[in-house]
């Protein structure tokens, strides 16, 4: 089976002036490879990760950053893509050991690195957060969080904390963001997120009771929007869990479910 690459450097995959990030063919001699990693997902695709020294790779190439790389993938590749970044991050971030202080070296058979001083092992580092769209008949309830780069109206998310089940994260995010409670939380789906290691779980919830009150230094402004208002409202793009979630919930309006 033809073997496919990925380049990346620092905490950046590596995309020629095509926007391509993923070869049949090496694009740099991969003896100076810093660190390989095995990122194969499908049998039918085996892929290598390499981890190159900034000045190995071609500099005439100013590279794309990775929300455009997303968006100008195809729907299939983001899982490969987001599992690359991800990689590269961890990678960079984990080069000694948090309990001896020992150098990490790589682990012989999984994606992981060791410490030879005490044994123990670092996996890839997961953060498990709740995305909610929380909806009352034709209305659901989007906000714009203060750290938005640009304006526009999302569904409601955080981070699941220690101890806490995904229910009990949404009921606190909901509550805490917007100040309304909720109930008959239901999973949709998942989407794994690399800015810079979330795994999005993403809900459907009721609204109970409440009014709506933007959490203060987090939510800039939050409102009930009809679900025909949706088409023209900024919201997130079509390759983000959070706009699976509002295209989803219009598609069942319009279904009239
Ligand atoms: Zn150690």
């Amino acid at each position: 089976m033809e073997i496919e690459y990925i380049y990346s450097s620092g905490h950046r995959v590596w995309s020629d002036l095509q926007g391509r990030w993923i070869f049949t063919q090496p694009c740099c001699d991969h003896n100076l490879a810093l660190e390989e990693y095995d990122l194969t997902l499908l049998p039918q695709q085996q892929v290598k990760l390499l981890i190159m020294p900034e000045e190995v790779l071609p500099h005439e190439t100013p590279g794309l950053q990775l929300r455009q790389l997303l968006s100008r993938s195809e729907e299939s590749m983001f899982p490969l893509l987001s599992r690359a970044a991800q990689v590269t991050t961890w990678s960079r971030d984990h080069n000694f050991c948090p309990r001896c202080g020992d150098a990490l070296r790589h682990h012989h058979q999984d994606l992981a690195k060791q410490c030879d001083g005490c044994g123990l092992t670092q996996y890839p580092r997961l953060s498990p957060c709740i995305i909610t769209l929380v909806t009352r008949g034709e209305y659901c309830i989007l906000a714009q969080g203060v750290r938005f780069t640009e304006p526009r109206f999302s569904t409601l998310a955080g981070f699941i904390e220690a101890g806490e089940s995904a229910e009990d994260a949404l009921a606190r995010e909901v509550r805490e963001e917007v100040g309304v409670e909720v109930s008959n939380i239901r999973y949709h789906c998942s989407q794994s997120w690399p800015f810079p290691h979330s795994l999005m779980l993403g809900f459907f919830a009721d609204y109970v009771s409440g009014e709506i009150v933007p959490e203060p230094g987090e939510i800039v402004d939050a409102r009930w929007f009809h679900y025909s208002e949706l088409d023209e409202a900024p919201i997130p793009p079509p390759f983000t869990i959070s706009r699976q979630l509002i295209d989803e919930f219009v598609k069942r309006c319009r279904a009239g479910d």
